[in-house]
Protein backbone atom coordinates (compact mmCIF):
# COMPACT_ATOMS: atom_id res chain seq x y z
CA UNK A 1 0.00 0.00 0.00
CA UNK A 2 1.39 3.20 -0.61
CA UNK A 3 0.95 6.68 1.28
CA UNK A 4 -1.61 8.38 -0.69
CA UNK A 5 -1.00 11.71 1.58
CA UNK A 6 -5.06 12.43 1.97
CA UNK A 7 -5.09 14.65 5.08
CA UNK A 8 -6.98 11.78 7.57
CA UNK A 9 -6.10 13.36 10.65
CA UNK A 10 -4.39 11.39 13.18
CA UNK A 11 -5.87 8.32 11.74
CA UNK A 12 -2.75 7.57 9.77
CA UNK A 13 -2.35 5.17 7.11
CA UNK A 14 -0.69 2.15 7.97
CA UNK A 15 1.03 -0.27 5.70
CA UNK A 16 2.07 -4.52 6.53
CA UNK A 17 4.97 -4.73 8.30
CA UNK A 18 6.77 -6.31 5.69
CA UNK A 19 5.63 -3.20 3.22
CA UNK A 20 7.55 -1.20 5.55
CA UNK A 21 10.30 -3.28 6.31
CA UNK A 22 13.60 -1.98 4.60
CA UNK A 23 16.84 -4.10 3.90
CA UNK A 24 19.51 -3.40 6.89
CA UNK A 25 17.36 -1.49 9.19
CA UNK A 26 17.35 -3.30 12.75
CA UNK A 27 15.51 -2.80 15.84
CA UNK A 28 18.22 -3.52 18.93
CA UNK A 29 21.63 -2.75 19.33
CA UNK A 30 24.25 -4.99 20.73
CA UNK A 31 27.47 -4.65 22.80
CA UNK A 32 30.41 -5.32 21.40
CA UNK A 33 31.43 -8.59 22.12
CA UNK A 34 34.88 -10.31 22.22
CA UNK A 35 33.74 -13.94 22.23
CA UNK A 36 34.41 -14.82 17.96
CA UNK A 37 31.90 -16.59 16.47
CA UNK A 38 30.74 -20.44 16.58
CA UNK A 39 29.15 -22.92 14.11
CA UNK A 40 25.96 -24.19 14.72
CA UNK A 41 25.21 -27.40 13.30
CA UNK A 42 23.87 -26.70 10.06
CA UNK A 43 19.94 -28.11 10.55
CA UNK A 44 19.78 -25.92 13.80
CA UNK A 45 20.41 -23.13 11.34
CA UNK A 46 16.79 -21.39 10.08
CA UNK A 47 16.74 -20.11 6.40
CA UNK A 48 14.78 -18.55 4.37
CA UNK A 49 12.55 -16.85 7.15
CA UNK A 50 10.59 -14.20 5.65
CA UNK A 51 10.79 -11.74 8.89
CA UNK A 52 10.80 -7.53 7.56
CA UNK A 53 13.66 -5.83 8.94
CA UNK A 54 12.46 -2.94 11.17
CA UNK A 55 13.37 -0.47 13.54
CA UNK A 56 12.31 0.13 16.64
CA UNK A 57 10.34 3.37 15.58
CA UNK A 58 8.74 1.73 12.59
CA UNK A 59 7.43 -1.11 14.85
CA UNK A 60 6.30 1.31 18.07
CA UNK A 61 4.51 3.55 15.26
CA UNK A 62 2.96 0.81 13.64
CA UNK A 63 0.91 -1.09 16.72
CA UNK A 64 0.03 2.52 18.24
CA UNK A 65 -1.86 3.67 14.79
CA UNK A 66 -3.10 0.08 14.52
CA UNK A 67 -4.50 0.28 18.07
CA UNK A 68 -5.81 4.14 17.15
CA UNK A 69 -8.05 1.94 14.43
CA UNK A 70 -9.55 0.16 17.25
CA UNK A 71 -11.90 1.44 20.04
CA UNK A 72 -11.27 1.21 23.86
CA UNK A 73 -12.65 1.53 27.03
CA UNK A 74 -9.71 3.66 27.69
CA UNK A 75 -10.66 5.77 24.92
CA UNK A 76 -14.62 6.32 25.50
CA UNK A 77 -17.90 5.28 26.98
CA UNK A 78 -18.68 1.19 26.10
CA UNK A 79 -22.28 -0.01 27.04
CA UNK A 80 -22.05 -3.26 25.45
CA UNK A 81 -24.91 -4.97 27.34
CA UNK A 82 -24.11 -7.82 29.20
CA UNK A 83 -20.36 -7.73 29.05
CA UNK A 84 -19.76 -4.98 32.08
CA UNK A 85 -16.89 -2.72 29.63
CA UNK A 86 -16.27 -1.15 32.77
CA UNK A 87 -12.97 0.90 33.74
CA UNK A 88 -10.34 -1.29 35.24
CA UNK A 89 -8.50 0.32 37.32
CA UNK A 90 -4.46 0.37 36.05
CA UNK A 91 -3.17 -0.25 40.12
CA UNK A 92 -4.84 -4.20 39.31
CA UNK A 93 -2.73 -4.26 35.90
CA UNK A 94 0.53 -3.31 37.56
CA UNK A 95 0.08 -5.61 40.98
CA UNK A 96 -0.28 -8.25 38.27
CA UNK A 97 2.70 -7.59 36.47
CA UNK A 98 4.87 -7.55 39.95
CA UNK A 99 7.92 -9.94 39.25
CA UNK A 100 7.49 -11.81 41.86
CA UNK A 101 4.33 -13.10 40.01
CA UNK A 102 4.78 -13.23 36.73
CA UNK A 103 8.52 -14.67 37.05
CA UNK A 104 6.80 -17.32 39.06
CA UNK A 105 6.62 -20.93 37.11
CA UNK A 106 3.86 -23.02 37.63
CA UNK A 107 6.16 -25.92 37.88
CA UNK A 108 7.77 -24.78 40.78
CA UNK A 109 7.40 -26.46 44.11
CA UNK A 110 4.44 -25.10 46.24
CA UNK A 111 6.99 -24.32 48.86
CA UNK A 112 8.10 -21.91 46.62
CA UNK A 113 4.69 -20.12 45.75
CA UNK A 114 2.86 -19.80 48.71
CA UNK A 115 2.47 -16.31 48.05
CA UNK A 116 0.64 -17.10 44.87
CA UNK A 117 -1.57 -20.24 46.37
CA UNK A 118 -2.33 -18.06 49.64
CA UNK A 119 -3.28 -15.62 46.91
CA UNK A 120 -5.87 -18.11 45.05
CA UNK A 121 -7.18 -19.75 48.86
CA UNK A 122 -7.85 -16.09 49.98
CA UNK A 123 -9.70 -15.12 46.54
CA UNK A 124 -11.79 -18.55 46.94
CA UNK A 125 -12.71 -17.31 50.08
CA UNK A 126 -13.29 -13.62 48.94
CA UNK A 127 -15.79 -14.97 46.47
CA UNK A 128 -17.75 -17.21 48.66
CA UNK A 129 -18.08 -14.08 50.74
CA UNK A 130 -19.48 -12.62 48.02
CA UNK A 131 -21.94 -15.20 46.63
CA UNK A 132 -23.09 -16.90 49.82
CA UNK A 133 -21.42 -20.23 48.00
CA UNK A 134 -19.78 -22.69 50.29
CA UNK A 135 -17.00 -23.99 48.04
CA UNK A 136 -14.96 -22.47 44.64
CA UNK A 137 -12.55 -23.49 41.78
CA UNK A 138 -10.75 -20.75 40.40
CA UNK A 139 -9.40 -23.09 37.32
CA UNK A 140 -12.39 -22.40 34.25
CA UNK A 141 -11.13 -19.51 32.12
CA UNK A 142 -13.83 -17.91 31.03
CA UNK A 143 -18.10 -17.50 31.90
CA UNK A 144 -19.01 -19.89 29.07
CA UNK A 145 -16.08 -22.91 30.75
CA UNK A 146 -17.51 -22.07 34.42
CA UNK A 147 -20.97 -23.12 32.67
CA UNK A 148 -19.23 -26.30 31.55
CA UNK A 149 -17.68 -26.76 34.35
CA UNK A 150 -21.39 -25.91 36.24
CA UNK A 151 -22.78 -28.48 34.14
CA UNK A 152 -20.80 -31.52 34.07
CA UNK A 153 -20.95 -30.90 38.47
CA UNK A 154 -24.77 -31.64 37.69
CA UNK A 155 -23.97 -34.50 35.40
CA UNK A 156 -21.67 -36.31 37.92
CA UNK A 157 -24.07 -34.96 40.64
CA UNK A 158 -26.74 -37.23 39.71
CA UNK A 159 -24.33 -39.77 38.26
CA UNK A 160 -23.18 -40.66 41.16
CA UNK A 161 -26.73 -41.15 42.52
CA UNK A 162 -27.57 -43.03 39.71
CA UNK A 163 -30.44 -41.17 38.77
CA UNK A 164 -30.64 -40.84 35.11
CA UNK A 165 -31.28 -37.43 33.55
CA UNK A 166 -31.19 -35.75 30.49
CA UNK A 167 -32.70 -32.49 30.11
CA UNK A 168 -32.37 -28.60 31.86
CA UNK A 169 -34.58 -26.23 31.80
CA UNK A 170 -33.50 -22.82 29.98
CA UNK A 171 -35.62 -20.07 30.08
CA UNK A 172 -35.81 -17.41 27.22
CA UNK A 173 -33.98 -14.68 28.37
CA UNK A 174 -30.77 -17.19 29.31
CA UNK A 175 -27.62 -16.16 27.89
CA UNK A 176 -26.81 -17.76 24.42
CA UNK A 177 -24.03 -20.12 25.84
CA UNK A 178 -26.28 -21.73 28.65
CA UNK A 179 -27.44 -24.16 26.18
CA UNK A 180 -24.66 -24.49 24.49
CA UNK A 181 -22.70 -25.52 27.61
CA UNK A 182 -25.79 -27.83 28.45
CA UNK A 183 -25.53 -29.29 24.69
CA UNK A 184 -21.89 -30.36 25.08
CA UNK A 185 -22.83 -32.51 28.39
CA UNK A 186 -25.07 -34.52 26.37
CA UNK A 187 -28.18 -32.62 28.09
CA UNK A 188 -30.88 -31.33 25.82
CA UNK A 189 -32.26 -28.06 26.41
CA UNK A 190 -36.01 -27.48 27.33
CA UNK A 191 -37.09 -23.81 26.71
CA UNK A 192 -39.08 -21.98 29.41
CA UNK A 193 -40.95 -19.29 28.47
CA UNK A 194 -40.67 -15.66 30.48
CA UNK A 195 -43.63 -13.50 31.45
CA UNK A 196 -45.20 -10.59 29.89
CA UNK A 197 -42.88 -9.11 32.62
CA UNK A 198 -39.64 -10.92 31.11
CA UNK A 199 -39.24 -12.58 34.19
CA UNK A 200 -39.57 -16.14 34.82
CA UNK A 201 -42.98 -17.52 36.75
CA UNK A 202 -42.92 -20.43 38.91
CA UNK A 203 -46.16 -22.22 37.38
CA UNK A 204 -43.83 -22.56 33.99
CA UNK A 205 -41.51 -24.34 35.90
CA UNK A 206 -43.44 -26.72 38.14
CA UNK A 207 -45.03 -27.60 34.49
CA UNK A 208 -41.56 -28.67 33.31
CA UNK A 209 -39.64 -29.89 36.40
CA UNK A 210 -39.78 -33.78 36.44
CA UNK A 211 -37.22 -36.54 37.70
CA UNK A 212 -35.48 -36.68 33.89
CA UNK A 213 -35.17 -33.30 34.41
CA UNK A 214 -31.28 -32.52 36.03
CA UNK A 215 -32.00 -29.25 37.03
CA UNK A 216 -32.48 -25.64 35.51
CA UNK A 217 -30.05 -22.74 34.56
CA UNK A 218 -31.20 -19.52 35.17
CA UNK A 219 -29.15 -15.69 34.28
CA UNK A 220 -30.14 -13.65 36.95
CA UNK A 221 -30.48 -10.42 36.65
CA UNK A 222 -31.26 -11.62 32.94
CA UNK A 223 -30.65 -10.88 29.89
CA UNK A 224 -33.39 -8.10 29.70
CA UNK A 225 -31.37 -6.69 32.59
CA UNK A 226 -34.19 -7.82 35.28
CA UNK A 227 -34.06 -9.83 38.14
CA UNK A 228 -35.49 -12.93 38.35
CA UNK A 229 -37.71 -11.95 41.54
CA UNK A 230 -39.05 -15.60 42.01
CA UNK A 231 -36.02 -17.16 42.12
CA UNK A 232 -36.59 -18.52 45.83
CA UNK A 233 -40.03 -20.70 44.74
CA UNK A 234 -38.73 -21.41 41.49
CA UNK A 235 -35.43 -23.42 43.32
CA UNK A 236 -38.14 -25.17 45.56
CA UNK A 237 -39.92 -26.40 43.08
CA UNK A 238 -36.65 -28.10 41.22
CA UNK A 239 -34.97 -29.29 44.37
CA UNK A 240 -38.16 -31.14 44.91
CA UNK A 241 -37.80 -32.99 42.13
CA UNK A 242 -34.12 -33.52 43.43
CA UNK A 243 -32.53 -31.12 40.12
CA UNK A 244 -30.33 -28.40 41.02
CA UNK A 245 -30.43 -25.19 40.15
CA UNK A 246 -27.42 -23.46 37.99
CA UNK A 247 -26.89 -19.68 38.32
CA UNK A 248 -25.34 -17.95 35.54
CA UNK A 249 -23.78 -15.30 37.50
CA UNK A 250 -21.63 -13.66 34.62
CA UNK A 251 -23.59 -10.04 35.80
CA UNK A 252 -23.07 -10.31 39.16
CA UNK A 253 -22.16 -6.34 38.65
CA UNK A 254 -25.34 -5.43 39.63
CA UNK A 255 -25.76 -7.67 42.88
CA UNK A 256 -22.30 -7.35 44.82
CA UNK A 257 -23.06 -6.40 48.30
CA UNK A 258 -27.66 -7.01 47.54
CA UNK A 259 -27.92 -10.72 46.96
CA UNK A 260 -26.07 -13.40 47.74
CA UNK A 261 -27.06 -15.92 45.20
CA UNK A 262 -26.35 -18.77 47.92
CA UNK A 263 -29.26 -17.62 49.91
CA UNK A 264 -31.74 -18.26 47.43
CA UNK A 265 -31.50 -21.33 46.69
CA UNK A 266 -28.91 -21.44 43.93
CA UNK A 267 -26.31 -24.35 43.86
CA UNK A 268 -23.49 -23.57 41.32
CA UNK A 269 -22.70 -20.47 40.15
CA UNK A 270 -19.69 -19.41 38.18
CA UNK A 271 -18.77 -15.79 37.98
CA UNK A 272 -16.79 -13.62 35.37
CA UNK A 273 -13.66 -11.97 36.70
CA UNK A 274 -13.05 -10.61 33.96
CA UNK A 275 -16.27 -8.79 33.93
CA UNK A 276 -17.10 -7.56 37.26
CA UNK A 277 -13.54 -7.84 38.74
CA UNK A 278 -11.69 -5.86 36.61
CA UNK A 279 -9.54 -7.51 33.70
CA UNK A 280 -9.70 -5.86 31.03
CA UNK A 281 -11.57 -7.48 28.20
CA UNK A 282 -12.99 -7.58 24.67
CA UNK A 283 -9.72 -9.05 22.80
CA UNK A 284 -10.73 -12.56 23.30
CA UNK A 285 -8.98 -13.06 26.86
CA UNK A 286 -7.69 -14.17 29.17
CA UNK A 287 -10.30 -14.46 31.74
CA UNK A 288 -11.45 -16.38 34.56
CA UNK A 289 -14.97 -17.84 35.23
CA UNK A 290 -14.35 -19.18 38.47
CA UNK A 291 -17.32 -21.74 39.42
CA UNK A 292 -18.65 -21.68 42.62
CA UNK A 293 -20.91 -24.55 44.20
CA UNK A 294 -22.47 -25.52 47.61
CA UNK A 295 -21.02 -27.60 50.32
CA UNK A 296 -22.67 -30.44 48.84
CA UNK A 297 -21.83 -30.09 45.28
CA UNK A 298 -17.63 -29.49 46.21
CA UNK A 299 -16.73 -33.31 46.22
CA UNK A 300 -17.18 -32.83 42.51
CA UNK A 301 -15.33 -29.72 41.89
CA UNK A 302 -12.59 -29.69 39.06
CA UNK A 303 -8.74 -30.66 40.24
CA UNK A 304 -6.24 -29.42 41.41
CA UNK A 305 -8.14 -28.18 44.75
CA UNK A 306 -5.94 -25.43 46.91
CA UNK A 307 -5.54 -26.78 50.52
CA UNK A 308 -4.62 -24.92 53.43
CA UNK A 309 -3.28 -26.46 56.59
CA UNK A 310 -2.49 -24.25 59.82
CA UNK A 311 -0.31 -21.86 57.30
CA UNK A 312 0.73 -23.66 54.83
CA UNK A 313 -0.68 -24.30 51.16
CA UNK A 314 -0.86 -27.15 48.70
CA UNK A 315 -2.44 -28.25 45.20
CA UNK A 316 -4.02 -31.19 46.28
CA UNK A 317 -6.20 -33.42 43.17
CA UNK A 318 -6.63 -36.51 44.88
CA UNK A 319 -10.73 -36.23 44.95
CA UNK A 320 -12.34 -38.97 43.66
CA UNK A 321 -15.68 -37.76 42.73
CA UNK A 322 -14.02 -34.55 40.68
CA UNK A 323 -14.93 -34.14 37.53
CA UNK A 324 -10.90 -33.54 36.47
CA UNK A 325 -9.03 -31.19 35.16
CA UNK A 326 -10.56 -27.62 33.02
CA UNK A 327 -7.52 -26.32 32.71
CA UNK A 328 -3.48 -26.43 32.39
CA UNK A 329 -2.05 -25.79 35.65
CA UNK A 330 -4.29 -23.66 38.06
CA UNK A 331 -6.25 -21.10 36.16
CA UNK A 332 -5.25 -17.90 34.49
CA UNK A 333 -3.56 -16.61 37.76
CA UNK A 334 -2.79 -12.75 36.17
CA UNK A 335 -6.58 -12.46 35.95
CA UNK A 336 -7.20 -13.87 39.55
CA UNK A 337 -4.20 -11.67 41.27
CA UNK A 338 -6.39 -8.38 39.49
CA UNK A 339 -9.59 -9.66 41.04
CA UNK A 340 -8.18 -10.46 44.04
CA UNK A 341 -6.44 -6.97 43.97
CA UNK A 342 -10.06 -5.07 43.06
CA UNK A 343 -11.63 -6.92 46.06
CA UNK A 344 -9.46 -6.15 48.54
CA UNK A 345 -8.69 -2.33 47.38
CA UNK A 346 -12.93 -1.77 46.93
CA UNK A 347 -13.77 -3.54 49.91
CA UNK A 348 -17.01 -4.96 51.02
CA UNK A 349 -18.62 -1.25 50.90
CA UNK A 350 -17.25 -0.54 47.95
CA UNK A 351 -18.19 -3.59 46.08
CA UNK A 352 -21.45 -2.93 47.16
CA UNK A 353 -21.48 1.05 45.90
CA UNK A 354 -20.09 -0.24 42.84
CA UNK A 355 -23.32 -2.29 42.08
CA UNK A 356 -25.47 0.22 43.23
CA UNK A 357 -23.84 3.00 40.98
CA UNK A 358 -24.22 0.15 37.85
CA UNK A 359 -27.71 0.35 38.51
CA UNK A 360 -28.29 3.73 38.83
CA UNK A 361 -26.45 4.64 35.29
CA UNK A 362 -28.52 1.82 33.96
CA UNK A 363 -31.86 3.61 35.39
CA UNK A 364 -30.54 6.73 34.08
CA UNK A 365 -30.11 5.94 30.84
CA UNK A 366 -33.37 4.64 30.45
CA UNK A 367 -35.22 7.06 32.13
CA UNK A 368 -33.35 9.32 29.80
CA UNK A 369 -34.07 7.91 26.50
CA UNK A 370 -37.25 5.88 27.19
CA UNK A 371 -39.53 8.99 25.05
CA UNK A 372 -37.03 8.42 22.08
CA UNK A 373 -36.59 4.84 21.69
CA UNK A 374 -39.39 1.81 22.42
CA UNK A 375 -38.64 -0.16 25.97
CA UNK A 376 -40.12 -3.42 25.54
CA UNK A 377 -40.32 -3.87 29.32
CA UNK A 378 -40.82 -0.76 31.53
CA UNK A 379 -39.98 -1.44 35.10
CA UNK A 380 -36.81 -0.74 36.83
CA UNK A 381 -33.77 -2.59 35.69
CA UNK A 382 -30.79 -3.51 37.06
CA UNK A 383 -27.39 -2.97 35.47
CA UNK A 384 -28.38 -2.44 31.82
CA UNK A 385 -31.79 -1.56 29.74
CA UNK A 386 -33.11 -3.50 26.89
CA UNK A 387 -34.77 -0.50 23.94
CA UNK A 388 -35.88 -1.47 20.68
CA UNK A 389 -36.15 0.24 17.79
CA UNK A 390 -39.82 -0.52 17.17
CA UNK A 391 -40.64 3.43 17.14
CA UNK A 392 -37.78 4.62 15.06
CA UNK A 393 -38.97 1.84 11.85
CA UNK A 394 -41.46 4.02 10.58
CA UNK A 395 -38.82 6.65 10.45
CA UNK A 396 -36.53 4.38 8.63
CA UNK A 397 -34.14 3.57 10.82
CA UNK A 398 -32.61 0.15 12.58
CA UNK A 399 -30.84 -0.89 15.05
CA UNK A 400 -27.91 -1.33 12.73
CA UNK A 401 -27.87 2.07 11.98
CA UNK A 402 -28.24 3.22 15.30
CA UNK A 403 -25.64 1.06 16.45
CA UNK A 404 -23.36 1.94 13.44
CA UNK A 405 -23.52 5.92 13.77
CA UNK A 406 -22.76 5.66 17.54
CA UNK A 407 -19.27 5.16 16.24
CA UNK A 408 -19.00 8.41 14.62
CA UNK A 409 -19.63 10.46 18.00
CA UNK A 410 -17.27 7.88 19.63
CA UNK A 411 -19.49 5.66 21.71
CA UNK A 412 -19.31 2.13 21.29
CA UNK A 413 -22.37 0.68 20.10
CA UNK A 414 -24.62 -1.65 22.56
CA UNK A 415 -25.08 -5.25 22.18
CA UNK A 416 -27.02 -5.52 19.42
CA UNK A 417 -30.26 -7.56 18.19
CA UNK A 418 -30.07 -9.48 21.74
CA UNK A 419 -31.92 -10.92 23.56
CA UNK A 420 -33.92 -12.30 20.93
CA UNK A 421 -36.84 -12.48 22.25
CA UNK A 422 -36.85 -8.36 21.52
CA UNK A 423 -36.67 -7.79 18.03
CA UNK A 424 -34.47 -5.08 17.08
CA UNK A 425 -32.93 -4.81 20.28
CA UNK A 426 -30.19 -2.05 21.84
CA UNK A 427 -28.95 -3.72 25.38
CA UNK A 428 -27.36 -0.57 26.80
CA UNK A 429 -25.21 -1.50 30.08
CA UNK A 430 -23.14 1.84 31.24
CA UNK A 431 -21.61 0.38 34.50
CA UNK A 432 -20.96 2.56 37.07
CA UNK A 433 -17.48 3.68 36.03
CA UNK A 434 -19.29 6.65 33.75
CA UNK A 435 -19.96 9.66 35.19
CA UNK A 436 -23.10 11.41 35.15
CA UNK A 437 -21.58 13.94 32.25
CA UNK A 438 -20.31 10.73 30.25
CA UNK A 439 -24.11 8.82 30.64
CA UNK A 440 -25.93 12.78 30.04
CA UNK A 441 -23.91 12.87 26.33
CA UNK A 442 -24.50 9.25 25.75
CA UNK A 443 -28.25 10.22 26.06
CA UNK A 444 -27.74 13.27 23.96
CA UNK A 445 -25.83 11.43 21.10
CA UNK A 446 -28.74 8.03 20.85
CA UNK A 447 -31.22 11.15 20.52
CA UNK A 448 -29.50 13.21 18.07
CA UNK A 449 -29.39 9.89 16.18
CA UNK A 450 -33.21 9.06 16.37
CA UNK A 451 -33.80 12.88 14.51
CA UNK A 452 -30.95 12.58 12.32
CA UNK A 453 -33.02 11.08 9.68
CA UNK A 454 -35.40 13.67 8.88
CA UNK A 455 -31.85 16.07 8.14
CA UNK A 456 -30.34 13.16 6.20
CA UNK A 457 -31.10 9.75 5.97
CA UNK A 458 -27.79 8.97 4.18
CA UNK A 459 -25.96 9.98 7.67
CA UNK A 460 -27.42 6.99 8.94
CA UNK A 461 -27.71 4.28 6.20
CA UNK A 462 -24.17 5.02 5.51
CA UNK A 463 -22.13 5.45 9.16
CA UNK A 464 -20.00 4.84 10.38
CA UNK A 465 -18.23 7.83 8.17
CA UNK A 466 -15.84 9.01 10.73
CA UNK A 467 -13.88 5.89 11.37
CA UNK A 468 -11.16 3.94 9.44
CA UNK A 469 -13.14 1.71 7.94
CA UNK A 470 -17.06 2.21 6.51
CA UNK A 471 -20.27 0.42 6.53
CA UNK A 472 -18.89 -3.22 5.66
CA UNK A 473 -20.81 -5.93 4.16
CA UNK A 474 -21.71 -7.72 7.53
CA UNK A 475 -21.68 -11.35 6.04
CA UNK A 476 -18.74 -10.26 4.04
CA UNK A 477 -17.33 -8.78 6.75
CA UNK A 478 -17.81 -12.36 8.67
CA UNK A 479 -17.48 -14.83 6.21
CA UNK A 480 -14.52 -13.54 4.11
CA UNK A 481 -12.80 -11.28 6.19
CA UNK A 482 -9.77 -9.30 4.70
CA UNK A 483 -6.87 -8.64 7.19
CA UNK A 484 -4.61 -7.34 5.23
CA UNK A 485 -5.49 -3.82 5.04
CA UNK A 486 -7.13 -4.54 1.68
C1 LIG B 1 -20.54 -12.78 29.15
C2 LIG B 1 -21.52 -13.74 29.60
C3 LIG B 1 -21.29 -15.12 29.51
C4 LIG B 1 -20.08 -15.71 28.80
O1 LIG B 1 -18.87 -15.35 29.37
P1 LIG B 1 -17.51 -15.56 28.54
O2 LIG B 1 -16.43 -15.21 29.50
O3 LIG B 1 -17.59 -14.65 27.36
O4 LIG B 1 -17.46 -17.00 28.15
C5 LIG B 1 -22.22 -15.97 30.00
N1 LIG B 1 -23.35 -15.50 30.56
C6 LIG B 1 -23.63 -14.18 30.67
C7 LIG B 1 -24.90 -13.71 31.30
C8 LIG B 1 -22.72 -13.25 30.19
O5 LIG B 1 -23.01 -11.95 30.27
Amino acid sequence: MTDKLTPNGIVQDEPLLWEKGRKGKTGFSMPRTEIGPSDLDSNLIRKDLDLPDLSEVDVIRHYTRLSQWNFALDAGSYPLGSCTMKYNPKINDKLAGLAGFTESHPLLRSNQTQGILRIMYELEQLLCEITGMEAVSLQPAAGAHGELAGMLIFSAYHRNKNSKRNKILIPDTAHGTNPASAALCGFKSVPIRSGDDGILHPEQVRELMDEETAGIMITNPNTLGLFEENIEEIARIVHEKDGLVYADGANMNAIMGIVKPGQIGVDVMHLNLHKTFSTPHGGGGPGAGPVCVKSQLEPFLPVPRIRKDDDTYSLESDYSLSIGKLHAFFGNVGVLIRAYAYIMTMSSEGLKKASQLAVLNANYIKAGLQETYYLPFDKTCMHECVFSDKDLKEKGITTLDVAKRLMDYGVHPPTIYFPLIVNGALMIEPTETESKEDLDRMIAVFKKIAEEESADPELLHSAPRNCKRKRLDEVTAARKPCLTGC
